[in-house]
């Protein structure tokens, strides 16, 4: 087929981990289903990504990069993952615009968090479907929230409420919403341009899949009459070794030394520690976390990404956060393994050795650990973070509470919001064999195998995939 007659799918992904990661993975996946895949960056956003994208190509499939043509000294300061959702990227109007004009692609799949697409993206007349990171689930908890205000009722900010009108008892205290979320915040509420990307879209794009969230689904679709199409888990479409261990930055440890590690641990017998790509937890906390996790006395390996550095000590370098002796201790005896960076995620939640998944409850990393069929110790710490916590222990039934309750701006400054006794509790509640995990092991592998199965021919995913490019197909007949 000549590449002119196939459906051209452009991508505008955001610039952090939890945005960018999946996106990419996006229009892989629309590329392995026969579209023509073209990611829109910057120069320096490419590179974490191209290496994959070429083994794509090499492969045979019609995917590539276009970025823009930018004066040198403009690009986006943060190439490490860490640009936050509200780093300003409205440098990049003009040369979207004219780009959507020239090539005038079947559709664009655009991030919300570039804040300003839809309207530059409505004005040419492209058709338009969003992208905002998240599954159906926390979608419907924030449409509720916003609708019935259950948050203003009660007296406060620890009183648990319901979220009405949900298929399930989603039960949420005010201090696990954001503060704009909160009443008479006096940041308000956010721009309504974000809150409302849906309307005049063509529909939008989940990394999700139905069996996951089915009542949720059903609810985004006919009840907030979304037009939707899940897509996911898209970090299933990492197959090989190098993919997997090259998303998103390049890893601080190279990924056959933590095979070798994992190799000499017991099935089902690691934890697996991460809080994502922006957390900035307080030295505080990880002296209790690494705490916590001596006295569990559990095999783990603990990501330790970037630590807050309080006003005035930002030029510090003390490791005050590891108890003394801990990190030989850990050495010697093989308990433990501490990544200071960036780690091969999707590489580890995968090995057979990892029984469990200490997680910050970022979408990505719920579905990465739902896909790898891997229960989880539930942190969550900011965004909707609190919404996907009751997903994962109280709708599927696949995780436990640490006990996190305090919302946190990535503007504020941390605590150390959970003690070493928690800490320990949870990790040997998961990984010390009771019924109760066991339950939710063997719930978490039963959904492991159903997202498999979902991003398979004929599955859910797989279908919704080749869906939208027959609908974006009918549009080009005349
Ligand atoms: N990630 C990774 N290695 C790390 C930290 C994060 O590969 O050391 C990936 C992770 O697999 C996921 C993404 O970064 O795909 C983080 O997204 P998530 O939604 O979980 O959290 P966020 O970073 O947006 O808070």
């Amino acid at each position: 087929m000549d590449s002119q007659s196939l459906i051209g799918m452009f991508f505008f992904p955001y610039v952090g981990g939890g945005h960018q990661i999946p996106m990419i993975d996006m229009a892989r996946v629309f590329a392995s289903h026969g579209a023509k895949s073209t990611i829109i960056t910057t120069p320096k956003h490419s590179l974490s990504f191209q290496k994959s994208i070429d083994r794509d190509q090499k492969s045979g499939l019609q995917i590539s990069i276009h970025t823009f043509d930018l004066p040198e000294n403009v690009d986006i300061a943060d190439v490490d993952m860490s640009a936050t959702p509200f780093t300003d990227t409205s440098f990049l109007q003009e040369p979207l615009k004219n780009l959507l004009i020239h090539y005038q692609p079947d559709c664009i799949v655009h991030d919300v968090f570039h804040r300003w697409s839809a309207d530059v993206i409505n004005s040419v007349g492209v058709p338009r479907i969003v992208f905002n990171g998240n599954g159906c689930f926390p979608r419907c908890v924030q449409e509720n929230l916003g609708k019935y205000k259950p948050h203003e009722k009660v007296g406060s900010d620890f009183e648990p409420f319901v979220v009405p009108g949900l298929p399930d008892r989603i039960e949420l205290t005010r201090s696990q919403l954001p503060f704009f979320a909160r009443q008479q915040h006096p940041h308000g509420s956010f721009p309504r341009k974000m809150q409302k990307p849906d309307e005049n879209s063509f529909g939008t794009v989940v990394n999700s899949f139905y069996e996951l969230e089915p009542a949720y689904v059903e609810y985004f679709k006919n009840e907030m009459g979304t037009k939707a199409w899940l897509v996911g888990p898209v970090s299933l479409c990492n197959k090989n070794v190098a993919d997997k261990a090259e998303r998103g930055q390049k890893t601080s440890i190279d990924e056959q030394s933590i095979l070798n590690w994992l190799e000499c641990k017991e099935p089902n017998s690691v934890l697996y520690i991460s809080f994502g790509s922006l957390a900035r937890l307080a030295p505080e906390q990880l002296l209790e976390i690494a705490h916590g996790l001596e006295a569990s006395k559990h095999p783990f390996i603990w990501v330790v990404g970037k630590i807050f550095k309080s006003a005035g000590k930002e030029k510090e370098n003390e490791e005050n956060w590891l108890p003394s002796g801990f990190e030989e201790r850990m050495k010697e005896s093989k308990k433990g393994l501490i990544i200071r960076g960036w780690a091969p995620q999707l590489l580890i939640l995968e090995h057979s050795a990892v029984g469990g998944f200490m997680t910050h409850c970022g979408w990505n990393s719920t579905l990465e650990g739902v896909s790898a069929g891997v229960p989880m110790i539930t942190w969550p710490i900011t965004a909707e973070q609190f919404s996907n916590e009751k997903l994962i222990t109280d709708v599927l039934k696949i995780g436990v509470k640490v006990g996190s309750v305090n919302w946190v701006s990535w503007s504020t400054e941390p605590w150390a919001a959970v003690g070493r006794e928690k800490v320990e509790m949870t990790v040997k509640k998961l990984l010390g064999g009771g019924e109760e995990a066991e339950e939710m092991r063997r719930l978490a592998k039963e959904l492991g195998h159903k997202a498999k199965r979902a991003v398979e021919q004929g599955g859910s995913s797989y279908n919704d995939a080749d869906a939208l490019i027959q609908e974006l197909k009918s549009r080009r007949q005349p």
